[in-house]
Parts: structure tokens; sequence; C-alpha cells
């Protein structure tokens, strides 16, 4: 037996193409402003992709880049500015931040309406109030994944292995909001084995490359591997590998690769998400013009 490959690309490609029919009913295009400090060339990477991908599908965007050394009250009076810029409708800081800035600081100054990444503590709240609304883009990335794929979640056995709040936490509250049984194990975890067979969904996001080995997969399940890990072969080639051994396939009944699994889905709720903050923006403005036309209330 070998598992259904849930390939990301093409998935992408939908949720993609349901975000420009949506940003297409807005009044004007969404806009959506990255930050970034310092240089960091993985960061460098992935905004130039984000802007690339934003461009491709027809959305506005544009980096701002501060330099290394900015200090945390320069980095929260360019967000204090994007927050109030009406022609901007979604806002992210590339993390993660040099060492001398609070990240907490930073995430709490960005505008909820305009939280793309959904690391806002109202918009963590709301999540978990069962509420979701702007949520972090790789867990909202893997929702949609499933739906598209028609994997049944409501009832079934979900088992997340990590808890950071990028991936692992908000996606145990959207799962949970899919009406799944949901368990969290992480590294403190004992047996883990003991607590992945059971899942009939498993979802790792660790960083260690071959974690999830066949023993620890039920027969069936379905296998999504968030980990991407950069590794070197004997030839010395480096490659990246997820967290679930290859041989997993041979027991799981569908599997995310790596790469080209969760990977591209993140990028696509990105966009998807920006595109829901011009939503929340446009329906806040119509409130509001009935009355002050002011900025209107936070309308979910
Ligand atoms: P993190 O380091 O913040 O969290 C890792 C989690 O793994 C922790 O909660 C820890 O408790 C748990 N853990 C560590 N060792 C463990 C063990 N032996 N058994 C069980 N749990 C263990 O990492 P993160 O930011 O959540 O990222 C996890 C992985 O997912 C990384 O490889 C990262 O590159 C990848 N990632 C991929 C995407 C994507 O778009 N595909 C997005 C985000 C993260």
């Amino acid at each position: 037996m070998s598992a259904r490959v849930l390939a990301g690309p093409p998935t992408a490609e939908a949720l993609l193409r349901d975000a420009a029919q949506r940003a297409g009913r807005l009044p004007a295009v969404p806009h959506l402003a990255i930050v970034r400090v310092g240089e960091d060339p993985a960061s460098v990477s992935y905004v130039r992709g984000k802007a690339r991908k934003a461009g491709e599908v027809g959305l506005r965007s544009t980096v701002h880049v501060l330099p290394e050394t900015a200090s945390q009250a320069e980095l929260l009076a360019l967000i204090a500015a994007l927050n109030t810029d009406d022609d901007v409708n979604g806002l992210l800081v590339q993390l993660p931040l040099p060492a001398h800035i609070a990240e907490a600081a930073v995430l709490h100054a960005i505008d909820p309406r305009k939280d793309v990444d959904g690391f806002h503590p109202l918009n963590v709240g709301e999540l978990w109030a069962g509420r979701p609304s702007l949520t972090p883009c790789t867990p909202a990335g893997i929702l949609f994944l499933l739906r598209h794929h028609a994997i049944p979640l409501s009832g079934t056995r979900a088992v997340i292995v990590g808890r950071s709040s990028l991936v692992g936490r908000p996606l145990a509250a959207l799962l949970l909001e899919a009406d799944a049984t949901v368990t969290v194990a992480h590294s403190r975890t004992r047996d883990l084995g003991s607590v992945t067979r059971a899942a009939d969904l498993l979802v790792v996001a660790v960083g260690q490359p071959g974690l999830i080995t066949p023993d620890m997969v039920k027969p069936g399940a379905t296998v999504i591997d968030v980990g991407i890990n950069r590794v070197v072969d004997a030839q010395g080639k480096g490659h990246l590998v997820g967290d679930v051994h290859p041989d997993v396939a041979g027991v799981a009944g569908a599997l995310t690769p790596v790469p080209g699994g969760v990977g591209p889905l993140t990028v696509a709720q990105l966009l998807a998400n920006t595109v829901h903050a011009a939503e929340l923006q446009a329906a806040g403005h119509l409130q509001s013009g009935t009355s002050s036309g002011d900025r209107g209330e936070f309308v979910r």
C-alpha cells in the first residue's frame, strides 16, 4: 500500500483562485505591507517570495525594510503609520526580529484588523473562543488542504506533534472548531508512539527529520508533515526533508510530501488572509459610513 499524496501546489492554486475571486468583489485591490528588519537571508528570501506571490495573484504589496540596528521605537513608529494608512489592508512583520526588539510588543502593536499573520493576542483569543477570523497561515492552510481533499474531521482523533504558537497551538484550536478530538503532543510527551498510533489524523510540526516512523502511525491515517529540515546527503548535496520518515508512505492512507506539501499553502493562506482583512475593513467602513464616517468597528 502506498499513501495518497496530498500535493500542496494544486491545492494552493485552488485557495488562491478563491481569494482572487473574493478580491474582485472588493472596492479596491487589497494591499499587503510587509516589514522586514535586518538582512537575515531566510527572512529576505521569505519576504521576497510573499511579495512575488502577491503580485502573481493580482494583489498589491509593499516591502518596508529597516536596518538591523533600528530601535524598537522606530519599528513601532513604522507600524503605527501603516496601521493608520487606509490604503494598507494587511500588515505583517517578518519574524524573527533582532534580539534587542521585543517580539510581543511588536505583535501587540499591529492593528488586529490588519494582522494577516494572526499573531495579535486579540486574534489568538478570538480563535480559542471559537470565533476564528484572521488565523495563522500554516494551520489555516492545513485546514484548507484537509477540506479540499475531503478528509473527514468531525469526530476523528487528531494528534498534533508540536505546540508552537506558529503551528501546533492554533491548529489545535482550528481542529477543535472542526469537531475533531484533539491531542497535542510535545517534547515532554512520554511514549510518543502510543499517542500518535491513536491518530486518524496526525500532524507533525517539530523540526526533526524522520521523527515519525512507520510503527508510530495507524494504518490508513492521514499524515500532514509540516517539518522543513535541511539535510546533507553522503554526496554532500543539500535536501529539504520533513519530520516524517519516507517509509510512513507504506502505512498511511494519505500523506503530504516535503517539499511540495504544506509549504505552498502557507503563502497562499497569507494572501487569502490579506483579502479577508480587506473584507473586514470594507465591512467596517460601510458600518461607519452610516454614522460618523470614521474608521468603523472591528466587524467580524
Ligand atoms: P518550534 O521549534 O517552535 O516548535 C517545535 C515543537 O516541537 C515544540 O512545541 C516542541 O515541544 C516539539 N518537540 C520538540 N522535540 C520533540 C520530540 N522529540 N517529540 C515531540 N515533540 C517535540 O517549531 P515550529 O515553528 O512549530 O516549526 C516546526 C517545524 O515546522 C519546523 O521544521 C519548521 O521549519 C516547520 N514549519 C513549516 C512551515 C511550512 O509552511 N511548511 C511553517 C512553519 C513551520
